[in-house]
């Protein structure tokens, strides 16, 4: 007994020497080098005053309402910015959403596409410090709805085609900018740019949208700024769980009633913890791919997943929130109804659940579960609303390689990581299109910024927006 207890002690003692030595030679892959771009101070004032002007115009997005008058505005604004994109390209417009086709030397060519959203979600003005369309530039920071989500990207994308025409540059391939109207309420403008791209045959070699940005804390322990690259986004689901039963008066009512029913279910699902924990690929690359920038207790563990991966596996869910939904399928029960009136019993209550199922629990799986479980409270289910999580890119593809080099040449000394999207966005329609859709937006931010994001108080800072521009240039300009 006592040798086997010291055969395994040993075996756990080399196994963590190995897993240390591993750790030691772990090196930061910072690249003690200038940035390969610059711009001026002239350059920085005109792309803040940009993008002010985009912010003035109130192109909010709402379910129902298709006027695009605030939208043809903006489109005025762009064509006074970027006069060679609205006069040179081939442009096609689809109920406000828009589509520019830069012609390359070699059109059979898989063509690169970078694209953002022209719709922005509404601002309560009474919490906000500036006027949130006012586009308010002050001390290098441009201020209101639309500075960072995304009008920022636009603005940066379409600059940096604009001075590549104005040099008269002439890329490789075919370059796209897309931009559609109704991101922020999952609408149907990318699908359609999609459908028209489809139509004409166009395969595309990469596409770049919003996504991930340059920030700091991208996970606990991580203190250099990180370029977080989204190569997945989760899926997306709104299913209505209904308690049906006979109704009646409020005054003589039976044992387990319709909302008893419901309230006892969402509870057991909730502890129940129904849905499988797993280190997925898009996190095992994202782990890997921060690793060597973390400190040594964290980097020992990120750096060593084939020994960590179990307990990683049963801490990472209940860690935090965030490292949760990164783990497996969420769920959140979002809203509920019964009946119209205070002594009235429901003949039928319903909650609402949103899940988010992950890569290796996809939608049908993750709803199935949840079925089996309403089933037992007996409770119907209604698919409302149902996606499926997108592809995985492969971060050992070309073209993802492509975009590591171009952060590392214009941002030197910041960590480039894989970055798994808990969020969605319009990219995931142009998987018809590409196989390598990015999200990813070449822009710093910090902390408080990314705070406000469909809060109050949204911001850029004007020298980040000036990289940005530069970033897109270098990007389109050494694509082979
Ligand atoms: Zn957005």
């Amino acid at each position: 007994m006592k040798y086997i207890l010291l055969a395994v002690l040993g075996i756990i003692v080399l196994l963590l020497l190995i897993a240390v030595i591993r750790t030691i030679l772990i090196k930061a892959k910072y690249d003690d080098k200038k940035s390969a771009v610059s711009y001026t101070p002239e350059e920085e004032k005109s792309y803040a005053e940009a993008l002010s002007a985009m912010i003035k115009i109130p192109t909010i997005s709402s379910r129902g309402n298709t006027d695009l008058t605030e939208f043809e505005k903006l489109h005025e604004v762009m064509a006074e910015h970027f006069p060679l994109i609205f006069s040179k390209l081939e442009k096609t417009e689809i109920d406000g959403n828009l589509l520019f086709r830069w012609a390359g030397k070699d059109s059979k060519r898989e063509g690169i596409l970078l694209m953002g959203h022209q719709d922005v979600v509404p601002a309560n003005e009474t919490t906000w410090e500036h006027n949130p369309f006012s586009g308010e530039i002050i001390d290098g920071v441009v201020h209101g709805r639309g500075a960072m989500d995304c009008k920022c990207t636009v603005m940066a994308e379409f600059t940096a085609v604009e001075e590549l025409l104005r040099e008269g540059y002439e890329p490789p391939c075919d370059v796209y900018l897309s931009t559609s109207v109704n991101e922020e309420i999952s609408g149907d403008g990318a699908p359609k740019l999609v459908e028209y791209l489809k139509a004409n045959n166009v395969r595309l070699a990469s596409v770049m949208d919003e996504g991930g940005a340059i920030m700091g804390d991208l996970v606990p322990g991580l203190s250099v700024l990180t370029a977080a690259i989204g190569i997945v986004e989760k899926g997306y689901v709104d299913v209505k769980i209904i308690a049906r039963g006979a109704g009646g008066h409020s005054s003589t009512p039976p044992k387990n009633s319709q909302l008893a029913r419901l309230a006892a279910f969402i509870n057991y699902f909730e502890h129940k913890r129904p849905y499988k924990a797993k280190m997925a690929a898009p996190l095992i690359a994202m782990l890997e791919g921060v690793s060597p920038y973390l400190s040594f207790p964290l980097r020992l563990v990120t750096g060593n997943l084939w020994l960590f991966k179990p307990i990683l596996t049963l801490v990472l869910p209940v860690l935090s929130p965030m490292t949760a939904a990164v783990m497996q399928t969420t769920f959140a029960f979002t809203m509920c109804g019964g009946s119209k009136a205070p002594n009235v019993l429901p003949d039928e209550a319903y909650v609402i659940c949103n899940l988010r199922p992950c890569v290796h629990q996809r939608a049908d799986e993750s709803v199935e579960i949840l079925r089996k479980y309403a089933k037992k409270f007996k409770l119907d289910i209604e698919i409302i609303e149902k996606r499926e999580p997108s592809k995985v890119v492969d971060v050992n593809s070309e073209d993802f390689k492509y975009v590591v080099k171009c952060v590392r040449d214009c941002y030197p000394n910041i960590a480039v990581t894989p970055f798994y999207m808990t969020g969605g966005t319009d990219c995931r329609h142009y998987e018809a299109v590409s196989d390598n859709c990015l999200r990813f937006c070449p822009i710093r931010l910090n902390p408080q910024q990314l705070a406000a994001m469909h809060a109050a108080n949204e911001s850029i800072n004007t020298d980040a927006l000036a990289e940005s521009v530069k970033f897109y240039k270098y990007y389109i300009k050494n694509h082979k």
